[in-house]
């Protein structure tokens, strides 16, 4: 899932904490997963895969928060 894609499930209020039922307001971006393949002395190839995010209720009274590499599972159908 791109952060493209969650942005837009979040500002379309379709992705759903569940612990209140509320719609997510936010997430922090903390890491994407990274293989760094060593080759030789000075060259890294990098590659990232998949998005790693915490989830943010911020709907009023709720501290929900969410690490996760599958913000889809919080989409609401
Ligand atoms: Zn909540």
């Amino acid at each position: 899932m791109s952060l493209q894609a969650i942005t837009d499930a979040i500002a379309n209020g379709k992705m759903i904490c569940p612990k209140c039922q509320g719609p997510i307001k936010k997430y922090d971006k903390y890491a994407a997963t990274i293989d760094a393949v060593r080759d030789g002395f000075n060259v890294i190839d990098i590659d990232s895969h998949g998005e790693r995010v915490t989830l943010i209720c911020g709907n009023d009274g709720c501290e929900w928060k969410e690490r996760t590499e599958y913000p889809m599972e919080y989409v609401a159908d």
